[in-house]
């Protein structure tokens, strides 16, 4: 496979920009060789400045759900465009986008749009210590909520596969107001929020994690984070960045049933462009400027081709049967990579929810933090460049998840396992 161009590329950014990446992950650090610069997309499938073709399972790290180029979407995007791409003024497609968020997440009573998902995280946040007058924030090891100080405690993968703990430039002072948590432990979770009675603001998780690798909250972990928080009027932050629109229309909050105070989305809602939103109670969300004393502002929030490529994706996502094409399709290449390392005397162990999934190189189970540590990285790092080598784009680390979209076809999931039987052969 030819890549000089790409490596002609990175050579020229690493010059200026900070290991030749605008996110650390790209830069494939921890599987080792070159990041791939990619020139266009369409469908399953990405196309890079060499001329070479792969079948992509990282998909943007997730919005991609109908895969790229979506014409529908594009079409919308390039109209929206000859319009104008922002006015500072408010627009009727905010509210068209926030009304398709309130009919999909009921929870989220009132909802701000932002940029991204950072930005949504940080802003949820900031609501909850205003609408609680209290400071301290809980979350677990191995969620990752974006890249504000506070919450780059135990981040998850971006920074478990560069092997920073927490970040320098972080001040104690402020990373002093969150305590960890392992995933999926409801009773190091009593503890903490016993040794810290009344100065818990709120609990944030993924209530499916996704950026340690896939790992599904055990049963009444969810139920019981709910009961807890309401005992101790703290509040419970469900960041749906990932699965929002994702594990099904409604989110993992819809899948489980458990009603968190505020929710945090990204990603999807903006069908590729940059999104973020956060809501829920009202009488929370009357707290945020200009309503309330709690500020919070964006040049280009609501920006109308975001929001334009947001309605687009989540109109097709409202058909019939979308969901269940998914779930079929993620079935089929989380049983067909099962049966492909068993034969090959791999040892893997698979968690899925929906289409995203993990398929971690490890014997044991999977529910924490120091569980998915027990992957072997550089055997993943072999598989994935074997699978790169045969035009298959899985996520440059073991700690991602590999996200399907409805572009995948039958025929392009055999392929990618006929590659991962070999793949796996040559371990
Ligand atoms: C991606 C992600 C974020 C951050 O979103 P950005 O748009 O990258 O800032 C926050 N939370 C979760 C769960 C994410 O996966």
């Amino acid at each position: 496979m030819k890549t000089t161009r790409s490596a002609k590329l990175f050579e020229r950014g690493q010059q200026l920009i900070p290991g030749g990446v605008n996110s650390p992950v790209r830069a494939f650090r921890s599987v080792g060789g070159q990041p791939r610069f990619i020139s266009r997309a369409k469908g399953s499938r990405l196309y890079d400045v060499d001329g070479n073709t792969y079948i992509d399972y990282v998909l943007s790290w997730g919005p991609m759900i109908l895969g790229h180029a979506a014409p529908s979407v594009i079409a919308a995007v390039r109209k929206a465009a000859g319009r104008g791409t922002s006015f500072g003024a408010p627009t009727e497609l905010e509210v068209s986008l926030a009304e398709m968020i309130r009919e999909a997440f009921p929870s989220m009573e009132k909802i701000r749009l932002v940029s991204s998902g950072t930005e949504a995280v940080m802003s949820a946040i900031r609501v909850a210590r205003g609408f609680t007058k209290r400071d301290t924030i809980l979350k677990f090891e191995g969620c990752y909520h974006g890249h504000s100080d506070y919450l780059l405690a135990k981040a998850g993968s971006g920074l478990a596969t560069l092997g920073i703990p927490d970040s320098p430039g972080v001040p104690e002072d402020f990373a002093k107001h969150t305590l960890t948590a392992p995933y999926n432990d409801i009773g190091a979770v009593r503890r903490l929020v016993d040794n810290h009675r009344g100065r818990l603001a709120c609990i944030i998780l993924e209530p499916i994690a996704g950026n340690m690798g896939v790992v599904p909250p055990a049963p009444d972990f969810l139920s019981d984070l709910r009961k807890l928080t309401l005992e101790h009027d703290i509040l419970l932050i469900f960041d749906e960045v990932i699965t929002g629109f994702r594990v099904a229309y409604g989110g993992a909050q819809s899948l489980y049933g458990v009603t968190p105070d505020l929710t945090v989305l990204g990603k999807i809602i903006g069908g590729g462009l940059p999104v973020g939103a956060y809501g829920g109670r009202r009488e929370i969300m009357d707290l945020i400027a200009p309503s309330g004393p709690v500020y919070q502002a964006g040049t280009l929030s609501g920006n109308p081709l975001a929001v334009t490529a947001g309605i687009a994706t989540l109109t097709k996502l409202k058909g019939r049967g979308v969901y269940t094409g998914l779930e079929a399709r993620a079935a089929a290449f989380a049983k067909g990579m099962g049966a492909a390392a068993k034969k090959a005397g791999i040892p893997l162990t698979q968690t899925r929810v929906g289409s995203m999934l993990t398929s971690f190189f490890t014997a044991s189970p999977v529910r924490d933090w120091t569980t998915v540590k027990q992957s072997d990285t550089q055997r993943y790092g072999r598989f994935f460049h074997k699978m790169l080598d045969q035009g298959i784009y899985l996520a440059p680390s073991q700690f991602e998840a590999v996200f399907l979209s409805t572009a995948h076809s039958s025929a392009e999931i055999d392929k990618t396992l006929r590659a991962a039987s070999a793949a796996f052969k040559s371990l």
